[in-house]
């Protein structure tokens, strides 16, 4: 009985601190209304999404994307749902001075910046890894680099407001994943940077969040047309996923999983039993599709 309650009551402290831990962090939308936030890869997709509710809780909206004609409609609905203000700034994030340059427009378009949400990723195969050293290397810079570019930018407004660098990640930049080598390598180079960088924050009291967002597989048109057809799980809906981001991010949260169950629990196999996750992530495709390298 003695040792039962020795660890029973450390236990039920654990289970009530986190309960508490929990209950204390409520998302309220209001605590995004007014905000000046950047969102890189909305012309469509998660980006889209979550322009569509930063509008609905009354943000100022910067959005960029390369295709014109689909950001000046998303700037459209945004207003429409009661954007404080919307706007957006056309270009390719394979030119960091295009990187800098959207920082910049925020600055002078809203006065400062409260939150950079770093989504955009640009096209890569999905297949056997091709070889091509050139692929890799422009991925890195639009999935990477960019990033980087745009983070380096953003920091004095960001220092000033204590504000957010919500960064978009996947499964992919924590595991291996098969028949997305370039992009995996790039979400990889993400968690890297950003943690580190968080690190450093945090010693030099540096009050800017950095939330990594770990995301499974989202019904957005582009990953759908990719990978349903070669892998044997169902998307999770990309307007949730974008809600769940913002809500991570406005929380401060160090990172953000989607759906938590999906991707949260496996990777806690990741230290203890590698081999067993890397099963389980092979075994969630169609293998027949694909041809051989
Ligand atoms: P989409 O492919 O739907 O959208 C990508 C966005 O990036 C578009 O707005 C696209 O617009 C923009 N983009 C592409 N290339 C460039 C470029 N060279 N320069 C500037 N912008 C560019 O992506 P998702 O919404 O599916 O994904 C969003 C984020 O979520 C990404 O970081 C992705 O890695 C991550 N994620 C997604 C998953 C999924 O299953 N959907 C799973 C795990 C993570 P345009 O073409 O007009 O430039």
């Amino acid at each position: 009985m003695g040792r039962l309650q020795k660890i029973l009551i450390p236990f039920l402290g654990l289970v009530l601190a986190f309960w508490f831990y929990s209950a204390r962090d409520n998302f309220k939308p209001e605590m995004l209304k007014g905000k000046r936030v950047i969102v890189t890869g909305a012309s469509t997709g998660i980006g889209e999404q979550m322009a569509y509710h930063l509008a609905r809780m009354g943000a100022h909206i910067l959005i960029t994307a390369r295709t014109e004609a689909k950001l000046q409609k998303v700037v459209e609905r945004c207003l429409e749902l009661g954007a404080a203000s919307a706007r957006y700034v056309s270009g390719t994030m394979e030119d960091m001075a295009f990187a800098e340059h959207v920082v910049k427009e925020a600055e002078t378009l809203l006065g400062g910046l409260d939150m950079l949400i770093l989504n955009h990723v640009g096209t890569s195969y999905f297949g056997y890894f091709n070889g091509d050293v050139g692929h890799v290397r422009k991925l890195l810079e639009i999935n990477f680099l960019s990033y980087v570019a745009m983070t380096a930018s953003a920091l004095p407004m960001l220092k000033q407001s204590e504000g957010s660098i919500v960064v978009v990640s996947s499964m992919a930049g924590k595991v291996g994943f098969p028949f997305t080598v370039p992009y995996s390598a790039t979400k990889f180079a993400l968690d890297g940077f950003f943690s580190s960088l968080r690190q450093e924050f945090s010693i030099q009291s540096i009050n800017v969040s950095i939330t990594l967002c770990i995301l499974g597989f989202i019904d957005t048109e582009n990953a759908v047309r990719a990978a349903a057809h070669l892998l044997l799980v169902a998307p999770s809906p990309r307007a949730e996923c974008a809600l769940e981001i913002l809500k991570g991010a406005a929380l401060r949260r160090r990172e953000l999983y989607y759906r938590y169950g999906a991707t949260r629990l496996p990777l806690l196999l990741r230290d203890w039993a590698g081999e067993l996750l890397d099963y389980l992530v092979r075994s969630q495709y169609r293998l027949d599709g694909l041809k051989r390298s």
